[in-house]
């Protein structure tokens, strides 16, 4: 029985046969490695299953679409009974990748990237990889990496072609490379949050199993590189980060383009700290529990939460019938609201006016509302103007949801 037991321990030692080969690589580094992976189509397969292989220890994927037949085609972790279940991506991921190492802790949130990962979390990882299949989540993905001071890998794939890059805060932004035409292109295309960005996100492009690959293992191996950083700073090897990536499939060429763009008007370089921990607030305290946990331990008397992800939307009004709905919810859950209100989905492509609250004050008329209800989802950081300037709240109580 012992001889059985230690055989199984030698084994759970992943990869020591093989990564011990390879100078540069540090076990105990990858195997405290924390990496958050968005999106898991075509690309985030790819970049999961590389990295379940490399033995990262702690992964963190978020997703809220569920499989489809589609996907079977460039998805390596997917199967065709997924799809007849409509499981979702994110938890059919984890436990697939789960089954290529069983010695990681793999953790999922069926979500959106803004309005239901919270930025602490963001903020406790290694490196954050992108494999999102549209511009406007790729702005979002870079404001959400620079508020958490954090680099991020992107992936792009179209046809047989695609790009990978890094993105590392003071050094380079995704948003100062977009040139102004773009910029602007990403927002008239998508104008008014909610509606619109669900439609963006559910968008398909048509795209190669072997593309996924080629860009996926890029967009792993710049992950690797970021968590062995003393072997970045020595010049073991060097990062993607200054260039990007571009490969052309259709007549197979490779290159590197600058991407050194870092504006310092950019919006996006907002960096939220300092942080502070409230050990008793979380995602599940009111919003009254909140102004009063707040002012006490900052012994303040004001102090105004801003809502910088996600609105939230108390009142509807039709036009012209001037007829009024309470969903009293985010803006991000505004279009499953109007979907289930049949007589308003109608009236939605019309004429709407919806009042939107921005700045919760101690005058918020839905003091009993918790933050979730309000859109802040757990382990989120809340920026908190105060008598004294910008603080950063974290929702401490919630980190043991993901580490305990
Ligand atoms: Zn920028």
């Amino acid at each position: 029985m012992e001889n059985n037991n230690s055989f199984k321990e030698e084994k759970k030692e992943w990869g020591k046969e093989v990564y011990t080969l390879l100078s540069w690589f540090k076990t105990e580094k990858v195997k405290n490695a924390k990496v958050l992976v968005v999106g898991t189509g075509a690309l985030g397969n790819e970049v999961l299953k590389n990295l379940a292989l490399f033995g990262v220890g702690n992964i963190f994927i978020v997703d809220f679409d569920t499989i489809e037949y589609s996907n079977l085609t460039r998805s390596i972790l997917f199967r065709e009974s997924d799809a007849d279940k409509g499981l979702f991506k994110a938890e059919v991921a984890t436990n697939r990748i789960k089954e290529i190492n069983p010695t990681i802790n793999v953790q999922y949130i069926i979500g959106k990237l803004a309005t239901d990962v919270g930025l602490a979390l963001y903020r406790s990882m290694d490196v954050i990889v992108g494999c999102l299949d549209g511009n406007l989540a790729r702005l979002q993905l870079n404001r959400i990496c620079m508020r958490a001071g954090k680099p991020w890998v992107d992936g792009g794939i179209f046809n047989l072609s695609g790009t990978a890059k890094v993105f590392i805060p003071g050094v380079n932004c995704y948003e100062c490379e977009l040139p102004e035409k773009a910029k602007k292109a990403i927002f008239n295309t998508f104008p008014c949050g909610g509606y619109a960005r669900k439609n963006e996100e559910s968008g398909r492009v048509p795209t190669t199993p072997v593309i996924a690959s080629i860009i996926g293992a890029i967009q792993a191996q710049e992950t690797m590189k970021l968590i062995h950083q003393e072997e970045l700073d020595n010049g073991v090897f060097s990062s993607l980060c200054g260039n990007w990536f571009s490969y052309d499939g259709l007549h197979l060429s490779a290159k590197l383009y600058k991407s050194d763009a870092f504006d310092e008007y950019c919006a996006s370089h907002e960096y939220w700290n300092p942080v502070v921990k409230f050990a008793t607030l979380s995602a599940d305290s009111t919003v009254s529990e909140t102004f009063e946990i707040i002012k006490m331990q900052l012994k303040i008397e004001k102090l105004v939460i801003n809502l910088r992800n996600d609105k939230f939307i108390d009142k509807i009004v039709t036009r012209p019938d001037n007829k009024r709905y309470f969903p009293k919810l985010p803006e991000s859950k505004i279009p499953d609201y109007v979907e289930n209100t049949p007589e308003l989905f109608v009236k939605f492509q019309k004429d709407v006016e919806q009042n939107e609250i921005e700045n919760i004050t101690d005058k918020f008329p839905y003091p009993e509302l918790t933050l979730r209800e309000i859109g802040i989802p757990y382990f989120d950081i809340l920026q908190v103007t105060t008598e004294n300037g910008y603080i950063y709240a974290e929702l401490s109580a919630d980190e043991i949801r993901y580490f305990s």
